[in-house]
């Protein structure tokens, strides 16, 4: 039998920042990254302080950017690898009251550190009324991203390409397998609902689908755009646009309807010919009141669930993470903003 500090069940977002997480404090732990990728490796990577829709920003949202920027400068130096794109996301306004509401909502305490009041002009796309830029804003590289820390894991012996059979698991004993663990943190996302431990809790999914595409004229800017959906260069020669959000078709494959709406939105901001080489889809495990999901099991107290990180599963993942951690090491009180103990106790 091998002894472990931690068990981790799932390899997107929440389960690779907790695993960071593990790595800097120096525990032992195993990652089952089994199955069908998940809603991180289908996401476009963007980190953005702001609610591009109405200009808003969002609970503890400097707090997440700062957080962010730590863990990618951890994660950058333990992997050797770069997968942080210092490129801005890039607001195209549909109109001239856009603009002046960007305007207001700049000159507020809440927005000045996220809006830039330098207003761009670009040639290739539709930006009459012109572009504002969010200040603090980037990119992950996803596939560099996941590749690195994929790599990394496996040859630090972190790593197990396998499904978590749930019928396998001893939780009264804390054994899995050949494993004993000291606690298990579940990060599966929308897997959560065949986890028989946490299946109950209110994780809804959002189904977003994403085009790549290749441009008749290259846009030739660092930045992420954004109109109706993103709209960014890869580094293989296309660009990512995407995504939709869609909580009524729910099924496996494409939906025409999502695909249509991604080639009206395309069309509307970029005015050229392009050439679709590929769709995608992912589901988003989301909450009805936008919060994530982070706490122990009523009856197993070793045993975690890290779940509903929504759009955001960037700053969100990264910052959770490491409440969480503070948590199961610690015993530091989860906020009663997130703690799963809001859907069980009134
Ligand atoms: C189209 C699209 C674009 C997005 N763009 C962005 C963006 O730009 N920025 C942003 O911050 N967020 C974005 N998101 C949201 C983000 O992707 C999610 O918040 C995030 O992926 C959730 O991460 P997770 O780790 O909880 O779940 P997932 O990424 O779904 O990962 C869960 C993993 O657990 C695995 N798993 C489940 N059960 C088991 C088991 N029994 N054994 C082993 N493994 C298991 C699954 O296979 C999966 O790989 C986007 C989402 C979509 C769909």
């Amino acid at each position: 039998m091998q002894k472990v500090d931690y068990i981790i069940v799932g390899g997107g977002y929440a389960g690779i920042f907790f695993a960071h997480q593990l790595l800097t404090a120096g525990k032992s732990f195993k990652l089952f990254a089994g199955g069908a990728q998940g809603a991180s490796h289908v996401s476009a990577g963007v980190v953005n302080p702001v609610v591009l829709k109405k200009f808003t920003t969002f609970w503890l949202a400097q707090e997440q950017i700062n957080c962010l920027k730590m863990t990618i400068t951890e994660m950058e130096s333990y992997t050797g690898k770069q997968f942080h794109i210092d490129e801005p996301v890039c607001r195209i306004f549909h109109d001239d009251n856009e603009k002046k509401l960007w305007e207001k909502k700049q000159a507020t305490d809440a927005l000045s550190p996220f809006l830039s009041l330098e207003f761009t002009k670009l040639d290739v796309v539709n930006n009459e009324y012109g572009i504002g830029t969010v200040l603090q804003s980037g990119r992950l590289d996803v596939q560099s991203f996941f590749s690195s820390l994929s790599e990394f894991l496996n040859e630090n012996g972190n790593l197990k390409h396998e499904i978590f059979d749930y019928k396998l698991l001893d939780a009264g004993s804390s054994v899995y397998m050949n494993l004993e663990y000291s606690k298990i943190i579940f990060c599966e996302g929308m897997g959560v609902l065949k986890n028989p431990f946490f299946c109950q809790l209110p994780v809804q999914a959002n189904k977003g689908h994403h085009l790549k595409v290749k441009l008749s004229s290259e846009l030739n800017i660092s930045a992420t755009l954004k109109k109706k959906h993103f709209l960014f260069s890869l580094r293989d020669g296309n660009y990512y646009y995407g995504g939709t959000y869609d909580r009524h078709q729910l099924d496996e494959g494409i939906n025409p309807s999502a695909v249509e709406e991604l080639e009206s939105g395309l069309k509307q901001m970029y005015p050229h010919e392009y050439l679709t080489t590929e769709i995608n889809y992912g589901f988003r495990p989301t909450v009805g009141d936008r919060r994530p999901i982070l706490g122990a099991h009523e009856t197993y107290k070793n045993m975690y669930v890290f779940n509903g990180l929504g759009a955001r599963g960037i700053l969100n993942g990264s910052y959770f993470a490491k409440v969480l951690f503070q948590h199961t090491e610690s015993g530091s009180p989860l906020p009663a903003e997130v703690d799963l103990k809001r859907f069980t106790v009134r």
